[in-house]
């Protein structure tokens, strides 16, 4: 699995920040639900072309995140309100 410090390197390359919202899993894929928060969902559901940073197909795979974490809220590494706001936030 590649450690978290080399996921950070990789965004902050892309202009993005890195903040976790759910627990990392073998076979996930971090996504960005904006420029600044990431949502770890299986590969599987990462497949759609998408841009935090031009919005692009953002709504649709933020759908499938969206459902995801809240599938599997006992691996969220945040305080529920705080997530909460945070998927409020995001378009
Ligand atoms: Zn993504």
């Amino acid at each position: 699995m590649i450690p978290i410090s080399e996921r950070k390197r990789k965004a902050a390359k892309r202009g993005l920040k890195y903040h976790p919202l759910n627990n990392i899993f073998e076979g996930c894929s971090g996504h960005h639900i904006n420029i600044k928060h990431v949502i770890y969902i299986p590969l599987d559901d990462h497949l759609i072309p998408h841009n935090a940073k031009t919005g692009e197909n953002m709504k649709a795979i933020n759908e499938i995140a969206f459902k995801y974490i809240w599938d599997n809220i006992d691996d969220v590494r945040v305080p529920l309100p705080d997530l909460v706001n945070i998927m409020r936030k995001v378009k």
